[in-house]
């Protein structure tokens, strides 16, 4: 295999798993894909290629949608289940995700990046969870009664109701930030309601989603229920938002991939969700528990190296404790154990790519040509593999690059704030995006109305990127449409039927 170096600490199962021949999942068989090409996989800590899987193309795409929608139509074994055996077919692939923990959270690491540990103690487990969760509402779905009063046919009864119907065949287009996780998010609601699916994994990191592929077979989803087709956005992507028999598009990426989404699907008015960018603000009052809100702040940006949509990137830190917050911060940073992914002790791995790396240089570059400075890092890490140091820029100005733009990388702005006035909150919802905000303070009064002004999906207080199954996660603004995880994501997979009857 070229890419053997620092690898050692592999299982034999993950071991196996990239040197064997990777395949694309149509209608419950392993397939090359038509052309026969394939591209190549790298682990972001040295850049060296460690698997290769099929590109798939047009043709592909349309064989697995055509399975897609056999596997949905009324009489095939998945729609002939019962909503209890659904259900218990993906509480399965939850099960199974713990059993093969150890290995799904190696194989993250390898592909992605991140610190082994952290994909044990939290991408694995949540992707666990949500399947989990989202289990048992498939014997939930119900619909409502309805007593119409219609005005214009006196004296006639009606008797009416409300069905959720699977929408059907969707389309998931995933990042690579969390890549087993984000499939987990897409497919756990997807498969509760009944729907069938053409997921696409991004390009970077395909790895898990072909191995939760052979685990949701195991797991006994029928064929065709899950089709699994790697490849790029343009050749795989984008025919997927194309085809006519694709129903809906779930979509978690980039705002900008997101709008040529929404334009793409304008032809045939494809049902859409969409989980986009996100610069959220983080604001620290001068009564906040410093010795929790530090390392909160902190971890809410360096967490998986920044590339969190979620993402707590602007700090607004009031100004009787800005100096101190600064220093804090600076020191987390500068204390992080950066290193490989698959070495445990690591805290901060590297970014996913080459391209990664060279967009959030260039961001800390242009921040300090406008005049920013950094407080701590400020730089590449090392001259192997896609690190960055973890960044804290301070002397910024709202209107710079490094402030409105979406970096998805371990860069931090802090700036500081006077009262908690209505230019603070200005201030802090000064974006295009509106995906997520934090609140570090003691006192309840402020924190609740901070909360209700400031325009984001996910307000955290006293804490910072908590994620859990059960609570809705999305955006206002330019961060996306719908919701994910918790109840309301089963209304991107559900469509409502009213049945009204004359009695
Ligand atoms: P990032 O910029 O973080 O890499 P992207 O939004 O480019 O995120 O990618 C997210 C996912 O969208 C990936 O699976 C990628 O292949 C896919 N994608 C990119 N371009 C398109 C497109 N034009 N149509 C459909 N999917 C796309």
């Amino acid at each position: 295999m070229d890419g053997a170096k620092g690898l050692e600490t592999l299982s034999k199962e993950v071991l196996q798993f990239i040197n064997g021949k990777r395949k694309l999942l149509i209608d419950g068989k392993w397939v090359e894909s038509q052309s026969g090409e394939t591209f190549e996989v790298y682990n972001p800590a040295t850049g060296q290629v460690i698997a290769h899987v099929p590109a798939g193309n047009k043709e592909d795409v349309d064989m697995a949608v055509k399975a897609a929608r056999k596997a949905f139509t009324e009489g095939s074994p998945w729609r002939k289940l019962t909503p209890s055996e659904r259900g218990r077919i993906v509480s399965r692939i939850g099960d199974l995700i713990l059993k093969y923990a150890d290995e799904l959270a190696q194989l993250e690491s390898l592909d992605n990046g991140k610190p082994v540990s952290v994909a044990r103690a939290a991408d694995i487990p949540l992707a666990a969870d949500l399947f989990h969760y989202m289990s048992g509402f498939a014997t939930k779905l119900d619909g409502s009664t309805i007593q119409p009063s219609v005005p214009y046919t006196p004296g006639a009864e009606y008797h009416a109701y409300t069905r959720r119907e699977p929408i059907g065949v969707v389309g998931q287009i995933i990042p690579w930030n969390f890549p087993l996780l984000m499939a987990a998010w897409k497919l756990g609601p997807a498969l509760t309601s009944g729907c069938t699916v053409v997921l696409k994994p991004a390009e970077e990191t395909p790895l898990t989603a072909l191995r939760l592929g052979e685990i949701c077979q195991e797991a006994g989803l029928p064929d065709g229920v899950l089709n699994i087709i790697t490849g790029f956005g343009e050749t795989t992507g984008a025919p997927l938002v194309a085809h006519p028999l694709v129903d809906k598009i779930a979509f978690t990426g980039s705002t900008e991939v997101g709008k040529l989404i929404v334009k793409a699907a304008a032809h045939d008015l494809k049902k859409l969700s969409l989980e986009l960018g996100g610069k959220s603000p983080v604001i620290i009052l001068d009564d906040a528990n410093l010795d929790i809100a530090i390392p909160g702040a902190a971890n809410g940006i360096f967490f998986n190296q920044g590339q969190c949509c979620a993402a707590g990137s602007r700090l607004y830190i009031q100004e009787k404790v800005y100096d101190q917050v600064v220093e804090g911060i600076a020191k987390y940073a500068k204390n992080l154990k950066v290193g490989p992914g698959l070495d445990p002790t690591t805290q901060l791995g590297p970014l996913v790519s080459q391209i990664q790396l060279e967009r959030v240089t260039g961001f800390i570059e242009s921040g300090k040509s406008q005049g920013a400075s950094a407080a701590s890092g400020g730089s590449r890490w090392g001259n192997e593999g896609y690190f960055v140091e973890p960044t804290l820029m301070v002397n910024t100005e709202d209107h710079m690059k490094v402030v409105q733009e979406e970096i998805f990388g371990p860069v931090v702005v802090a700036t500081k704030f006077k009262d908690l006035d209505d230019d603070l909150i200005r201030r802090a919802n000064d974006s295009v995006f509106g995906l997520a905000s934090g609140i570090w303070s003691q006192d309840i009064s402020k924190v609740h109305r901070l909360a209700a002004r400031l325009q984001a999906g996910t307000v955290w207080v006293n804490c910072y990127n908590i994620f859990d199954a059960s609570l809705p996660f999305g955006g206002f603004k330019q961060s996306g449409w719908g919701r994910e995880m918790g109840s309301l994501v089963l209304n991107n997979y559900l469509e409502s039927k009213t049945v009204c009857i004359s009695l």
